[in-house]
């Protein structure tokens, strides 16, 4: 797979403008054609996460994807979007997501269908490292291509999320939850996730960094403007020049450290076309903010990181102020770590997290609609992190 990535510069969401960048790094790449055959159908797995509205930047701006979904229609394809965001995977749940995120209205306008399958399917993955066998969304199989239509955020537990991690939505909803159990630990996981994007095989990715998520992504983090679209058929090589742009390093995300590690991804074949990424580098992108442990497995040996991190474990804590007691965490949380317990003083009902079973997977954080999920940094990783 070509390792090359096209970078254009777009600083608004305003739709000629995104489909001239988006054309641009298309042509950078090899053109359609080179991908697939019009005629056919392509899903475009879109990042809809919680359902939040467009101005949050949590999910991927629909008027990039009308962008990116009039380019594809107009060379022949039959557009589908679809995505499995967290928590229940149907038809309600669905329709409440595609119109709060704008995906109903674009899809109207232009053409495009959105995915109602919610069915499973099972797919035999025998290339995968860790995951020979996986449960997927069904719409996978009702499509001829998917590509990837991503937003650039930060994540709590992946320290970033793009045209890869954005593959974990063609895994049903609360299949996730299980997949998150089976693999509670961060390296298990990134190498899980890398397996289902090999699985999902998207031929073409696109990044929405045109506003991308800082601070604490993917949903309670803040918008930032980087000014870029970007496109290439392999979404770790996107990923790895994204996060570039935004000061990381690869051994400071997981997916990326792995996707080296294990011969997916080389660093030096990574050819960039287009405009100069180093435009758009916003170097004091704010990280998630209990993330800096993780950083010192780039500044300390893993000997020393590795005990120094699991002492220095970050807790979730809830915010009295913004919680409305709804439960989604507790309903949501994979190894059932959350309890909503009934405060004897306002009769409101709380979650109550127990530490020795929580993964921190950060989830509640993920899907709390009202952002009330805070996580606690321990003193021994503040002393650590001077070291
Ligand atoms: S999801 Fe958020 S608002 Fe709802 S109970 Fe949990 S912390 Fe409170
Ligand atoms: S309490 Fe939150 S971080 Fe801990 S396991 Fe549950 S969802 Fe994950």
């Amino acid at each position: 797979m070509s390792q090359t990535v096209a970078v254009y510069g777009c600083n608004a969401y305003e739709k000629d403008k995104v489909r001239a960048a988006l054309e641009q790094a298309i042509g950078e790449i090899g053109g359609l054609g080179a991908y697939m055959e019009p005629g056919r159908t392509v899903l475009i797995k879109v990042n809809l996460i919680l359902g939040k509205k467009a101005e949050r930047h949590a999910t991927t701006h629909p008027v990039f994807v009308q962008a990116l979904g009039e380019i594809l229609r107009d060379f022949g394809m039959d557009v589908v979007l679809g995505d499995s965001p967290g928590g229940p995977f149907n038809q309600t749940a669905l329709k409440y997501i595609y119109r709060a995120t704008g995906m109903e209205e674009i899809a109207k306008e232009s053409g495009f269908r959105l995915n109602e399958n919610t069915g499973t399917i099972e797919v035999d993955h025998t290339n995968g490292k860790l995951m020979k066998k996986l449960t997927m969304t069904a719409m996978l199989k009702d499509v001829d291509y998917v590509v990837s239509a991503c937003k650039l955020k930060t994540h709590s537990m992946m320290t970033f999320t793009g045209a890869a991690k954005n593959m974990f939505g063609t895994i049903p909803g609360t299949v996730k939850a299980d997949y998150h159990v089976r693999m509670p630990e961060e390296e298990t996981f990134a190498n899980a996730l890398l397996d289902i994007c090999m699985a999902a095989h998207p031929v073409l990715s696109f990044m929405d960094a045109i506003v991308g998520m800082e601070g604490n992504g993917p949903t309670a983090g803040v918008p930032r403007a980087i000014g870029a679209v970007l496109a290439s058929p392999d979404p770790c090589a996107l990923d790895l020049v994204a996060c570039g742009m935004i000061g990381l390093k690869p051994q400071q995300v997981p997916m990326l450290r792995l996707a080296i590690e294990r011969g997916m991804l080389d660093p030096q074949e990574v050819v960039c076309k287009g405009d100069d990424p180093a435009g758009f580098l916003v170097p004091d992108f704010r990280m998630p903010d209990h993330l800096e442990h993780d950083l010192l497995r780039v500044k300390l040996p893993k000997w020393l990181a590795d005990p120094i991190s699991k002492m220095a474990r970050a807790k979730v804590q809830f915010d009295p102020k913004r919680c409305v007691g709804c439960g989604v965490c507790a309903a949501n949380c994979p190894p059932k770590a959350l309890t909503m317990i009934r405060d004897q003083a306002t009769g409101k009902a709380r979650p109550s997290v127990d530490h020795k079973k929580c993964i921190r997977c950060f989830c509640c954080q993920e899907l709390c609609p009202q952002e009330a999920v805070r996580v606690h940094e321990s003193i021994i990783f503040k002393i650590a992190n001077k070291l």
